[in-house]
């Protein structure tokens, strides 16, 4: 595998003029947003996501930066609008930047509205100016407390004044930081409200998650699920939360908070089913393409891919696997089994 820079490939630059018809799925939605995730690894070990003792995929399993190019560049051909690279921790790949660059090239045509993120923030201090300069605008950044020593437990290996430099950095630099931050009982179920104040004040939309069954982890999930109902209920205890229809193209629904001038979300995929107007697949750093974060059903893109230089079997691939994008997933926290729903980690398919 090469992680060189890459060379540009000027085949796949889509002029305004013939920007394609969406890939529609068989419940008649339009796929417009692709989530990558650009490697397994990931400098962080989060108690929800991972084990501390993580077996990482073999280098050569891996896409290249050049492959993920054309796969990425191959969708956006197919009417993806908006890109968004996750992980693992997307910035610690090497020469993760060359990729991010090239990539921007669809922002320039237009063929592509938005290239974005989500980080663990570790490195984006580093990163900060360089994003924005190949046109990205928006990230988000997962902090599940603003507690040092929590912090710490949390993601095992983190360390939380860095990601905050971090922050800064990327809205020195023009970049708008939403946070990511998701319910945990007993761990931060009552920072919500501290969270909720720093976010806002500093000019961050927050959205909380639920935790979802991907993958064994060392713990067990039933005891660190909070259910977003009851945050919500909560919070609307001390503030004035008030429904209303922004969209950023992902799964939340989010309410503004009177109290505060911000916004505030909420991704709820135990507590709510969000499947009907789901317009995304996700694809691994494999080239595994998922029509559905969680089912275990998946196309092989990396074959096609490597199969031919040109386009025309991955397109077909992609046809194929977009035509048995499934209605919903079945995403249940079950007490009796105490087994994921869904194997893989979140770091394979990157949330
Ligand atoms: N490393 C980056 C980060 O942490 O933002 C990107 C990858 S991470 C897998 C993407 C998001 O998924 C993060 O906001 C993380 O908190 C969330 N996440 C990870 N495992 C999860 C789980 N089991 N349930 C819910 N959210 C999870
Ligand atoms: Fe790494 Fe993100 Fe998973 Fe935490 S949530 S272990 S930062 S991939």
């Amino acid at each position: 595998m090469s992680d060189e820079a890459i060379k540009v490939p000027a085949e796949s630059e889509l002029p305004l003029s013939t920007a394609p018809t969406p890939m529609i799925d068989p419940f008649g939605r339009a796929v417009t947003y692709l989530r990558v995730s650009v490697t397994d690894r990931c400098d962080f070990r989060c108690v929800y996501c991972m084990a501390e003792d993580m077996t990482f995929l073999p280098k050569r399993e891996v896409l290249s930066l050049e492959e993920l190019d054309r796969l990425c560049s191959a969708f956006i051909a197919k009417g993806v609008r908006k890109l968004r690279l996750t992980g693992g921790e997307p910035l610690v790949r090497k020469n993760i930047m060359s990729l991010i660059r090239s990539l921007g090239r669809h922002i320039d045509t237009g063929a592509l509205e938005e290239l974005t993120l989500t980080t663990n923030g570790s490195q984006l201090a580093r990163f900060a100016n360089e994003l924005y300069d190949c046109g990205v605008r928006r990230i988000n950044v997962s902090i599940d407390t603003l507690d040092r020593d929590k912090f710490k437990a949390v993601t095992r290996w983190g360390d939380l004044d860095k990601v905050l430099d971090g922050i800064r950095a990327a809205t020195k630099a023009g970049l708008k930081v939403k946070i990511n931050m998701v319910a945990l009982k007993g761990v931060n179920e009552h920072e919500i409200e501290t969270m909720l104040k720093w976010c806002h004040e500093n000019g961050h939309d927050l959205t909380m998650i639920e935790t979802m069954p991907l993958g064994e982890i060392d713990g067990d999930r039933t005891d660190q699920y909070l259910p977003l109902s009851t945050v919500r209920a909560r919070l609307s205890e001390r503030f004035t939360l008030t429904d209303i229809p922004y969209k950023t193209g992902g799964p939340a629904r989010y309410v503004t908070i009177e109290e505060t001038g911000g916004r505030l979300g909420f991704i709820t995929p135990l507590t709510h089913n969000f499947c009907e107007s789901c317009n995304r697949v996700r694809v691994t750093c494999t080239g595994q393409l998922y029509m559905c974060l969680g089912q275990d059903d998946m196309a092989d893109l990396r074959a096609p891919l490597r199969a031919s230089e040109g386009n025309e079997l991955l397109s077909d691939a992609i046809d194929e696997a977009i035509g048995r994008k499934p209605k919903g997933h079945d995403f249940v926290i079950d007490r009796k089994t105490r087994q994921p729903a869904v194997s893989r980690h979140m770091s394979v398919t990157g949330g």
